[in-house]
């Protein structure tokens, strides 16, 4: 029986699994770090920058400590601070609006699309407007995030931003490796962040991350800030930066999973096909951005309230399937930014909250561990 309280829970995240599958070319390339003792900014850092930047067709790649830490050099570029209106969606990850508050700047919290979840361009241009009427703050940057794997409305974003003189961010965080119109994400926005943490599509053994953008000179300011502001002799400080860098045991490892990550996209796609049209009848299931290929970081249901929702965790849960919620709290509900929202209603994003749940999808579920999770969910409509 499939739902014998004996079977093993199904996995939410497997990276044992995978460690298994990339073990040799893993083992060598910690082995040559080891070897070399070069563990910052050793050659790996290098190598896998132009990996990436390959990968994505983007012309520039500096890898960083981490997701945030991308988000928080890509802005202090651009010298975004305090009267700055940063504008992002407010329901996503918590590092997105996190970061201008680091950094003195106001997020300015937009609503989502209630089918696809992505940032609305349409309420993007709204709160542009109440923005510049308010007169307090200056509209400066969007952080347009590809929340679950795919991607932002792009060409919508960047031509509102192009009008109002915006500054583009892509928090790509979760979303590397999905493309859109044809073209991977990286160079759809002015600077492109993501993160390597290790539940991310491609994931390293600790903290990391990278930014990509088309500028040259942008990319030197990156490399500059990523290590402590430095001009191009180590003891010459041009400017504030901070200690940004990524480790070059976690660029070993990203090499590593580099070779499969292509094979495990596609098999991330095709469980999200089998979810599809196993519950496309049963509950509503994520809408696909036009023309785009989706990553496939989490794949999110709505039930049709708290309730339901509840029920449906509990049930699945007996049936030793796990699902989660991404996320229970949109960011202008949350105690520390409740004081930089203005107040705006946000619907869309309230409205998620209480009813989206992700069910596991990662390379490593076997078809019979996908078929359980689609029968648990069925079962507990
Ligand atoms: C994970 C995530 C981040 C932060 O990445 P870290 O590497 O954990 O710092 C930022 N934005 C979004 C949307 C994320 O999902």
């Amino acid at each position: 029986m499939n739902d014998s309280p004996t079977a093993r829970p199904v996995p939410f995240l497997d990276l044992k699994a995978q460690q298994a599958r990339i073990a040799a070319d893993l083992r060598r390339r910690l082995d040559a770090v080891l070897g070399h003792c070069q563990f910052i900014l050793g050659p790996e850092v290098a190598e896998l920058e132009d990996t990436l930047a390959k990968f994505c067709g983007a012309k520039h790649c500096v890898t960083v400590s981490s997701g945030t830490d991308a988000l928080q050099i890509a802005m202090m570029a651009e010298g975004i601070g305090p009267g700055d209106a940063v504008f992002l969606p407010a329901f996503t990850y918590t590092a997105t609006a996190e970061v201008p508050l680091v950094l003195g700047a106001t997020p300015v919290f937009v609503d989502v699309d209630p089918r696809t979840f992505q940032i609305d361009p349409e309420q993007l241009r709204a709160r542009i407007s109440v923005v510049r009427a308010g007169r307090r703050l200056r509209p400066r940057a969007l952080v347009g995030v590809d929340l679950f794997g795919q991607p932002a409305d792009w060409p919508a974003l960047a031509a509102i931003a192009a009008q109002e003189g915006l500054f583009t961010i892509d928090d790509c965080a979760q979303s590397f490796g999905a493309s859109l119109h044809g073209r991977m994400l990286g160079t759809a926005a002015d600077a492109t962040a993501t993160s390597f943490f290790p539940s991310k599509p491609l994931g390293a053994y600790g903290d990391g991350g990278a930014l990509f953008t088309d500028n040259s000179d942008r990319a030197t300011l990156y490399r500059s800030l990523r290590t402590h502001g430095e001009g191009t002799t180590r003891y010459e400080v041009l400017r504030t930066g901070m200690n940004g860098r990524m480790d070059t045991l976690q660029a070993a490892v990203l090499l590593s999973k580099m070779t499969v990550f292509a094979d495990e996209l596609a098999a991330r796609a095709r469980i999200a096909q089998i979810y599809d049209s196993r519950l496309g009848n049963a509950v509503t299931i994520p809408a696909r951005v036009p023309d785009s290929v989706s990553a496939w970081a989490i794949y999110a249901i709505l039930l049709p309230d708290a309730a339901a929702r509840d029920r449906m965790q509990a049930g699945m849960k007996a049936a030793g399937v796990p699902s989660a919620i991404y996320y229970p709290r949109p960011l202008h509900r949350q105690p520390a930014y409740r004081d930089a929202h203005d107040g705006a209603a946000l619907p869309v994003s309230d409205d998620l909250a209480t009813r989206i749940m992700a069910l596991p999808i990662h390379p490593d579920l076997t078809e019979e561990d996908v078929s359980r999770i689609c029968d648990a969910v069925l079962a507990n409509i």
